[in-house]
């Protein structure tokens, strides 16, 4: 069906126009597998009632039921008032679910993977999932083939489709090839299916069919969906949630056993029972997490950051390493030709226009690089049209017959073009000096590049071979020897500007930044110098030192090294791997096909915006601008993050464990059940819950960057959380206690004291106090020092909730309901001053550094 547009095609050349694509994108869909399935309202609701919050309340609706119809069968509004709050729960629970997987959705609309077209003549990156049939693909190393598409030209096109054929050999293609009808997928040497993977060459092809017609579309149907991404710390808190959940019901039972021994009804021992379940499960805990995440998640979008595992987020902020590429990440990567040195070759000294000519002829001088191209190749590019002038260059280059390439690779960190002139040949290789097969090295020769090295500049050296008849083989083994060498260029890779404040915080944070470079050892270390990542008493090793370490003898020394020169892709899985030996959390940067494994490896594999999409598929993250000070920023926004969650966390289960505490002191006291559920209930969503929200998009505090990182293996609860947990519930409980107690004893102006009155006062000073609280768990600063309404949301939750339980309590209908009593000017005084006393405690301890 889609074929129709590809017969009779007539601007092949120029790919198709934007609108062409627009229409077919409309007539054909768009090209992904993937078939969203709406999830039907039944779904939801079923997956919410699998909630444990939802369990214990529905019991304890049907157990407050039943005490009503025992009691007092004309009034229900307890289990009415339970019931609605089930009803609540599953609403949020549902809200909640759809919340999430919009945020999935929006994470994967982030990762969506680019593909190289031609539209309107012109090259273009666009998202996979606007491919139409009819376009033109540019395939290069290290693509994702994301059509099936058949090939119009192509260049030592190797091809990775294990994952059709089950061949584990990447396949040759060739575009000449004629398909027969009996030809299998593998057969078909003239085509390139959609997921397969560009291991070698290039190639131009032509979209023939997209999304569900692909071959891998056909099969798709068969994959099952993917599992839900989900954070370390979001499974961790659900566990919690789960195991709070199992304290509740213990507590439950616990209640009623003492209820018993005590001697207390039935019904009341019941609804003490269903106080305590609904005081210990901290229903918005695994809520506030996701949403904590997500937050996080799209501020760092904001910040140039595409984060793709979310659990990255959290891993971010507690890298204790980072290993960073120099080149474009650390510098600019905007190249420019500085230093021409020629030397004595053949006892004759190059000039500088022979040897500027001689670098630019053993350029890679395809047109398609354009301003995208390799910036070295573009910095010579560039340094020779000024010299000789565009037209004459041209000119120049049109007496050279362009045979054969050997491209450049980051392992041989040579590259050599083959040429006929006239009637002889010859080849022109440039490169590291190092891996330069030169015929008669010189110590001179040596000297200009140490010196140049050491300025900073990226040099590399040129040398020509001659051959008097056409060479047996093209090869690098055979023209890539007996070289005879002519000089030096020097390139100019400025530090990025950010560079040595970023590596200043990063070491401030207890992170130590090291850097990678396929760069020659005295160019890493000066430009390492530069931006300060290499510090006296660090050290600098090159690849080859690297490889003759065994992994033992390198994690044991990798502790003092910054700098990593001379390497290949695969050093970077044996640094990853070295440093993690030893406790280390490393984050690692890459971008070509060769450094998927480092990223995978690492804990934080960072690919660049502008790099391949294997390396992107590898990663946690994606830096939009390939900047090193980006990841700080990241981490940053990770340590924010995971700082918030721990705040949310401390203001919740204050709340959540005193009010357990309380109910079951009450009851061995014999004092019955201070709060009863509803109450509880109340205090919970419009005291605890609401607010404690709020606490997620708290801004960083000042001295988030001047900690060190949080270790592997450390709890959230960790470094004193648990302590203050549980010495705040202590303070509440003593609060309420004391409450109870003053309230039951003394009378004022007349007024008898009564378990009314004392029942409504322990519920306004529990309601208000885990309000007053939030503003303990902002900072460990003091909040006259942060201020009061920095933090707007927590204002306005907060003085909602406030005002909410004071309503409460004086409107007579819902003091009715809720079994509240009409309270005395002095008496609002007193639970109002004993509501603020956790403040003065925490800012007390503040202020004496205790906190
Ligand atoms: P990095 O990406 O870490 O800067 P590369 O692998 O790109 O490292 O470069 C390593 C060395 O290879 C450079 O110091 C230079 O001598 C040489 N080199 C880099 N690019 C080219 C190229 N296009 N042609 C020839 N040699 C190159
Ligand atoms: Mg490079």
């Amino acid at each position: 069906m889609q074929k129709k547009w590809i017969e009779g095609e007539n601007k092949l050349n120029k790919g198709l126009t934007q609108l062409e694509a627009e229409e077919r994108l409309e007539k054909y869909g768009e090209n992904t597998i993937e078939q969203r399935k709406k999830k039907r309202f039944i779904e939801y609701l079923l997956l919410s009632l699998k909630d444990i919050t939802i369990i214990i309340l529905l019991i304890a609706t049907i157990l407050s039921s039943y005490v009503a119809w025992k009691n007092h069968p004309d009034n229900f509004s307890e289990p009415l008032v339970i019931f609605g709050i089930v009803i609540l729960n599953i609403f949020l629970s549902i809200r909640q679910q759809k919340k999430a997987e919009k945020s999935m959705e929006e994470l994967k609309g982030f990762s969506i993977p680019e593909t190289k077209v031609f539209r309107d003549g012109q090259l273009k990156m666009i998202n996979s999932t606007e491919v139409v049939p009819g376009d033109r693909l540019l395939l290069e190393l290290g693509d994702r083939v994301s059509a099936d598409a058949k090939l119009i030209k192509s260049k030592n096109l190797l091809i990775d489709e294990s994952f059709l054929t089950g061949e584990s050999e990447p396949s040759e293609k060739d575009e000449g090839y004629q398909s027969m009808p009996e030809d299998s997928i593998g057969d078909l040497k003239n085509k390139v299916f959609s997921g397969s993977l560009v291991v070698s060459g290039h190639a131009e092809a032509v979209v023939e069919q997209t999304g569900l017609h692909t071959e891998i579309g056909k099969i798709s149907g068969l994959l099952t969906e993917e599992a839900p991404m989900q954070a370390p710390l979001q499974v961790r808190m659900q566990k919690l949630g789960k195991g709070l959940g199992g304290v509740a019901i213990g507590a439950a039972f616990l209640a009623i056993v003492i209820g018993i021994i005590r001697g207390y009804s039935i019904e009341v021992s019941i609804m003490t029972a269903i106080s305590m379940a609904v005081a210990a499960i901290p229903e918005v805990l695994p809520v506030v997490v996701t949403i904590s995440l997500s937050f996080g998640i799209r501020n760092m979008a904001k910040k140039k950051t595409i984060v793709r595992t979310p659990a990255a987020v959290e891993t971010i902020g507690n890298v204790s390493v980072i290993c960073s590429d120099k080149t474009g990440t650390i510098t600019e990567n905007k190249m420019t030709v500085e230093k021409i040195e020629s030397v004595l070759s053949n006892e004759k000294p190059q000039t500088k226009s022979e040897l500027l000519l001689n670098f630019y002829l053993a350029s890679n001088l395809s047109e398609e690089q354009g301003e995208h191209g390799n910036p070295t190749e573009l910095a010579i590019k560039k340094a020779a049209e000024k010299h000789f002038g565009k037209r004459n260059l041209q000119q120049k280059l049109a007496q050279y017959d362009r045979i054969e390439e050997i491209p450049f690779d980051s392992k041989r960190k040579i590259m050599t073009v083959f040429y006929k002139k006239d009637d002889t040949y010859f080849s022109v290789t440039k490169g590291a000096y190092d891996r330069l097969p030169i015929a008669a090295p010189h110590s001179d020769y040596q000297k200009i590049h140490d010196d140049l090295a050491s300025q900073a500049y990226r040099v590399l050296g040129v040398a020509v071979k001659e051959y008097s008849s056409f060479p047996k083989h093209v090869t690098s083994e055979f023209l890539e020897k007996d070289l005879h060498f002519q000089g030096f260029i020097g390139i100019i890779d400025p530090a990025r500007k950010e560079s040595y404040q970023a590596v200043e915080t990063a070491k401030k944070a207890g992170i130590r930044p090291i850097m990678i470079t396929g760069d020659h050892l005295l160019t890493a270390k000066r430009i390492a110098e530069n931006v300060g990542i290499l510090e006296p008493g660090t050290k600098a090793m090159t690849g080859f030192e690297l490889g003759k370490l065994s992994d033992k003898e390198l994690s044991a020394i990798i502790h003092d090294y910054r700098v990593f020169a001379r390497t290949t892709p695969e050093d970077k899985i044996r640094i990853v791997k070295a440093l993690q030996e030893n406790g280390e959390t490393v984050a690692m940067t890459g971008d070509g096909v060769n450094d998927a494994p480092a990223l995978k490896a690492a804990d934080v594999g960072i690919a660049m915006g502008g790099g391949t999409e294997v390396a992107k598929e590898a990663s946690d993250m994606v830096l939009l601008d390939d900047n090193f000070a980006t990841i700080i920023e990241a981490v940053k926004e990770g340590r924010r993050v995971y700082a918030n969650i721990r705040k949310s966390l401390y203001a919740m289960l204050g709340c959540n464990i005193s009010a357990l505490t309380i109910v079951l002191i009450s009851l061995v006291l014999g004092l019955g059940a201070p709060v009863t559920a509803i109450q509880l209930l109340l205090i919970k969503v419009v005291a605890d819950g609401i607010p404690g929200f709020s606490l997620s998009v708290e801004p960083a505090e000042k001295e988030t960057m001047l900690r060190m990182p949080v270790s592997r293996e450390s709890s959230i609860f960790d470094n004193g959380l648990l302590r203050k947990i549980v010495e705040i519930s202590i303070v509440f409980t003593i609060l309420t206690l004391g409450t109870i107690y003053v309230s039951r004893t003394f009378a004022i102006q007349g007024i008898r004291p009564s378990t009314e009155i004392s029942d409504t006062m322990t519920f306004i000073v529990l309601g208000l106090s885990t309000i007053v609280h939030m503003y303990n768990c902002r900072s460990t600063e003091s909040i006259f020092k942060v201020g009061l309404t920095g933090n707007k949301l927590l204002v306005m939750t907060t003085l909602l909730g406030a005002v909410t339980i004071v309503l409460l309590t004086i409107i007579p209908q819902t003091a009715g309901i809720l079994g509240l009593a009409v309270l005395h000017l002095y008496q609002w005084l007193f639970v109002f001053a004993v509501s603020m006393i956790p403040l003065i405690y925490i800012e007390v301890k503040k202020k004496l550094n205790l906190f």
